[in-house]
């Protein structure tokens, strides 16, 4: 497999295209626990992150992961901008100015993503946060022979669903205590766009 530049922008296009579709969504879930920002702060900052990565040509991978990780946190308003930047920038940091990733790199990069957030947050799974949906996708993709990108997405959306059981114990849904019950959190829906859009690219990867 070679991911390349391409696929970097691709993905970013991808989950661009969910969080506009999907941006008054966003908005509700986080009206339910939260201050109803994140539909608005995640569809700006990516529309501003597809441009940027419209406009700017890239050498290698690291080069553009880099990029999407600052331009993330110069955009994206809320808890989750630094976050997602810090899933990118990490995600950066594995892969060596490489101009192509295989998927030991894809893997790697992804567990870094997921323990840089992990850091950022002071957050683990089970916490009601997007963690709980990055998490079982890094720990399957370190874990399988062969990734399967249909396999991503059933267990982003199985995690992402499961967070409307969790009591929320980080971010601004934990002042609700109990009453956080019953809702399915912004952030781990808007990570199941990322990784969802991150699984339909690898789809159409050559996977030799
Ligand atoms: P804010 O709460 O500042 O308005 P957003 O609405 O942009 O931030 O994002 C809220 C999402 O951020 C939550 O749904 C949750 O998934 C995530 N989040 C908040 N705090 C944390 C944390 N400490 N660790 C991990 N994720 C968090
Ligand atoms: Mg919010």
């Amino acid at each position: 497999m070679n991911w390349t530049v391409n696929d970097v922008i691709q993905w970013i296009e991808k989950a661009n295209e969910k969080i506009q579709t999907n941006k008054q969504y966003l908005t509700q879930l986080d009206q339910a626990v939260g201050d109803g920002d994140h539909g608005i702060n995640m569809s700006r900052g990516f529309r501003i992150l597809v441009e940027k990565l419209q406009d700017t040509e890239y050498t290698s991978v690291t080069q553009a992961l880099k990029d999407v990780a600052m331009t993330i946190i110069s955009n994206v308003g809320g808890a989750a901008g630094p976050l997602y930047g810090t899933a990118f920038l990490r995600f950066s940091l594995v892969t060596d100015n490489k101009k192509e990733l295989d998927e030991t790199t894809l893997s790697k990069g992804m567990v870094a993503a997921v323990s840089g957030m992990k850091q950022r947050g002071r957050a683990a799974v089970g916490e009601k946060t997007l963690i709980d949906v990055w998490e079982p996708v890094a720990v399957y993709m370190e874990e399988v022979e062969m990734i399967v990108p249909d396999q991503i997405i059933k267990i982003a959306e199985q995690a992402m669903e499961s967070t409307k059981e969790i009591k929320a114990t980080k971010g601004r849904a934990a002042y609700l205590k109990d009453r956080s019950i019953g809702h399915i959190d912004p952030g781990a829906m808007s990570s199941y766009y990322i990784l969802t859009a991150f699984a339909e690219v690898l789809q159409g990867v050559d996977a030799s």
